[in-house]
């Protein structure tokens, strides 16, 4: 058995740190007193500013070209140049941030120039989002849902030839710590024959994966499957807030929309597909009887390497907890391989029929719930559609949220002989409406 070596870092809170080793290196875009928005790099409680590096010399050839594109206030320019100038990129800050770098003694007095506590720093979306597309790839999720309104027959006979997505609202993307506002709209009471119009009264959460797309396509070109991952960028943690009752009544035929366009959530930081690669698996195997999938959404390779091993974990705190001092309460614990489709597999679909991707477009996986209790990425799922109530610490109960409820999401990967990296947060708190 061969183990990886794990160098440490010089920016010593990166060592051992559970989402921003040396190993991770994730781009996000930042402010901070004094300086323009700008793009950085999370190391351990650090952001290493990539443009005051380039400014004191640091970088050279294609990496300088990677860090001038990711110097900016948005992160496109950076995802259009594609996996050599991240992968470039990458090499470089794993040689001037380890704590044998060559360039230690030039580095070290320039340390309050190119690293910024995260702490006094804003985070902001890391890209202009041209469009944003949310899929249905967790399996459980659209099992667990199905069973609630169809119990012989869950999942819709295209679930496992298609994978399903629905158009979403970039507008309304926001960054990790942004306030969401519960939303107005129509609903109809149980039992009713026209609905009323207030506030929501099922507001739940969605525990997905996000997607960068890196390098688009032409209108009319489809992104074959073999070539999918060479337009993938990075990922990050993304809650697709969602209104039950406004959806249950608007969604047919037509699929979601003002339940869902109010608000998305997404956590700061793009962590990369190159920091992402050890924890790369085999797709799990479709149970006996699945269709396998239509040739253009199958590649050998993707099905051996191209699935996820992310932790993925909700928590919640309630205002009362807060007060009360009580940490966050989990609701979940699931993972990426919860996935019936791959991310690949999404790209190939999505362009099939030559619609055009673009550099920070994003997707969402759908919920990825796990099949038991305990592994639900919604309250759907764990209220049973609000029949049952979930009791906190703090003796509150819960079947949807409440104003000042706020919902953390966190995500890690682990595997043997290789650092562990995370994602950082993606939190909101709901206001009311
Ligand atoms: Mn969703």
């Amino acid at each position: 058995m061969t183990t990886s070596s794990n160098p440490l870092s010089w920016v010593t809170s990166a060592n051992g740190h559970s989402d921003f080793p040396l190993q991770n290196l994730p781009l996000g875009i930042f402010s901070h007193s004094g300086l323009s928005k700008r793009g950085g790099v999370a190391i351990g409680e650090m952001i290493f500013d990539l443009r005051a590096a380039l400014d004191v010399g640091f970088f050279n050839g294609a990496a300088r070209d990677a860090a001038e594109a990711a110097s900016r206030d948005q992160l496109n320019d950076f995802f259009a140049l594609g996996a050599p100038a991240r992968q470039a990129l990458r090499n470089e800050l794993l040689h001037l941030l380890d704590e044998n770098s060559p360039q230690l003694s030039r580095l070290r007095p320039l340390a309050d120039t190119v690293l910024h506590p995260m702490s006094e720093c804003q985070m902001h979306v890391p890209a202009r989002i041209g469009d944003y597309t949310d899929f249905y790839v967790g399996i459980h999720h659209a099992l667990n849902v199905g069973k609630l309104f169809r119990p012989d027959n869950p999942l819709l006979p295209n679930y496992k030839y298609v994978p399903i997505g629905y158009h979403g609202r970039a507008s309304t993307i926001c960054i990790s710590d942004t306030p969401v506002k519960r939303p107005n709209g129509q609903t109809l009471a149980p039992g009713a024959t026209v609905p009323e119009f207030g506030p929501s009264k099922r507001l739940d959460y969605e525990l997905e994966m996000g997607v960068w797309i890196g390098p688009g396509n032409a209108i009319g070109e489809a992104i074959a499957i073999g070539e999918a991952a060479e337009h993938i960028a990075g990922f990050c943690l993304l809650n697709d807030w969602s209104a039950r009752d406004l959806q249950a009544w608007e969604y047919q035929p037509l699929g979601p929309f003002l339940s869902k366009s109010f608000a998305t959530s997404i956590s700061a930081w793009v962590v990369t597909a190159e920091a992402l690669a050890p924890f790369r698996i085999a797709q799990p195997a479709r149970p006996e009887g699945d269709p396998q999938p239509l040739a253009y959404l199958f590649d050998a390779a993707d099905q051996q390497g191209g699935a996820l091993d992310i932790e993925l974990e909700v928590l919640l705190l309630t205002e009362q907890m807060k007060a009360q001092g009580i940490a966050p309460h989990r609701l979940a614990l699931s993972n990426t391989q919860n996935m019936y489709w791959t991310v690949a597999q999404m790209v190939a679909h999505h362009t099939v029929n030559g619609c055009k991707l673009q550099p920070g477009d994003l997707f969402g996986t759908g919920t990825l719930s796990g099949p038991l209790a305990g592994q639900f990425g919604s309250l759907l799922e764990i209220s049973e559609g609000g029949k049952q109530a979930l009791t906190l610490p703090s003796g509150e109960s819960r079947r949807f949220l409440e104003d000042g409820d706020e919902v953390i999401f966190r995500a890690r990967c682990h595997r043997q002989g290789y650092a562990s990296i995370g994602f950082g947060e993606c939190r909101g708190t709901l206001l009311g409406a």
